[in-house]
């Protein structure tokens, strides 16, 4: 069983290189964090997550967007485009709606290239220059290949990414092509992807940068840390609720670290911590299934379907850090149809808020939850959205309204707007 406890005053291990090393939640063993390339526990194959010899707190931020938490970050500068410092929209029709006290949508896909993939990345990259590796490589659903793609563009590093073929929305594998990505598609779905640039990272072919690199969850910890201050700043309090879509479970597993690493350091109140809640398509939910028997791990679906290609994962590699993250906070996981989820999608739009299916995942379970019950009237909830509409050009016009063709005169369209 993964332990995620943090020790109240941590001491560097003979491991730690400037107050920073990898330790295995399996196993508790401590590794060297920027010798050797590795991204799983060498003694036991467990999940590894980065430990530092402080705890960040709320008065040690200075600056904008990612690096302004750098105190709780590897490193203090990175390859930056830069990232972080997206809104928290107010969307007072859909609170109402909706019905609960507050609903804020922090919008992650107004990050450069316009998913929450980019906070992982600048920091990913910049441990890619710490190891001199000359080659970065993903499997994706499309953002972190975008992510990647422009961040190694940046950095001068090669770029390789696998996609899951005819899986993957146009506006993603235009972005992986423009900045250079070699991109090979498989014929299978993501989690083949993975377990193939797995595969190659393990012969040294290629530094890999999925949210099983544990720095990457480092970065997207910056979401949670905006999340906080933020809404303490508008409401005087800490959101009760933060509201998901789950793939990997990277972003639950890095919220988790978040508050875990804000409690040790004694700006965060236990009772203080958000619930975590995670949403998932009804055609990809192995984490609600886990949540729901009471799972250690989760189940690798082989067949998953959904039109939130950024969710359709069967394997979520982060399980074992995000199931104990949300049965913590005493949050839940709930999946949502993609009729739902298009549903939300409008809704958001309507508010002027554009984002790509999985991101509407989020509000679509949260309606949900709310309407079971499961969520209360009185609560304040954050709503994650994770990519920007533009990502999925095909699934928004979808959902959007048919363009009318009009006659070439100002008559003709007088008329046609009168029928
Ligand atoms: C990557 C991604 C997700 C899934 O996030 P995980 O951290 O893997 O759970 C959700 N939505 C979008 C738009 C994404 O790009
Ligand atoms: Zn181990």
């Amino acid at each position: 069983m993964a332990d995620l406890a943090l020790p109240d005053a941590p001491d560097a291990p003979g491991v730690a290189d400037d107050g920073v090393w990898l330790h295995c939640i399996e196993c508790g063993r401590d590794h060297a964090p920027f010798d050797d390339i590795i991204y799983t526990c060498p003694d036991c194959g467990g999940l590894l997550e980065a430990r530092y010899d402080r705890y960040p707190t709320f008065d040690g931020f200075d600056g904008r967007g990612v690096w302004r938490y750098n105190v709780a970050l590897p490193f203090e500068a990175g390859v930056t485009l830069p990232e972080g410092d997206t809104p928290l929209h107010r969307v007072p029709r859909l609170r109402e709606s909706i019905g609960v006290r507050n609903l804020r949508i922090k919008h992650e896909g107004m990050n450069p290239t316009g998913s929450f993939k980019d906070r992982g990345m600048t920091v990913g990259v910049r441990v890619a220059e710490e190891l001199g590796v000359d080659r970065l490589a993903c499997a994706s659903t499309g953002n972190t290949s975008a992510a990647l793609a422009a961040y190694g563009a940046r950095a001068g590093l090669q770029t390789l990414v696998l996609l899951p073929a005819g899986k993957v929305a146009a506006g993603k594998i235009a972005q992986a092509s423009l900045h250079g990505a070699r991109i090979l598609e498989v014929d299978g779905n993501f989690d083949a992807c993975l377990d193939i640039v797995q595969g190659l990272a393990d012969r040294g072919e290629a530094y890999l940068l999925n949210s099983l690199n544990p720095f990457r969850l480092e970065g997207q910890k910056t979401i949670g840390l905006e999340i906080l201050e933020a809404f303490r700043d508008d409401h005087g309090r800490f959101p009760d609720r933060i509201v998901l879509p789950v793939g990997n479970a990277g972003n639950t597993a890095a919220l988790y670290k978040c508050f875990r690493e804000l409690v040790a350091g004694g700006d965060l109140a236990e009772e203080d911590v958000p619930k975590l809640t995670g949403v998932q398509a009804e055609g990809a939910a192995p984490m609600v299934e886990a949540i729901e028997e009471g799972l250690e791990d989760t189940r690798r679906w082989e067949h998953v379907e959904t039109i939130a290609t950024a969710i359709r994962i069967g394997n979520p590699v982060n399980a074992p850090k995000a199931l104990p993250g949300i049965r913590a906070t005493g949050g839940t996981a709930v999946s949502v149809s993609d009729s739902g989820i298009t549903a939300a999608q409008r809704d958001l739009a309507e508010e002027g808020v554009g984002v790509e299916p999985a991101s509407a995942a989020s509000v679509a379970g949260l309606r949900k939850l709310r309407e079971e019950g499961v969520v209360d009237a009185d609560e304040d909830v954050v709503c994650l959205t994770t990519g920007h509409l533009l990502k999925d050009p095909d699934a928004a016009a979808a959902a959007g309204s048919d363009p009318e063709p009009v006659a070439n005169s100002t008559e003709a369209v007088l008329e046609h707007l009168a029928e």
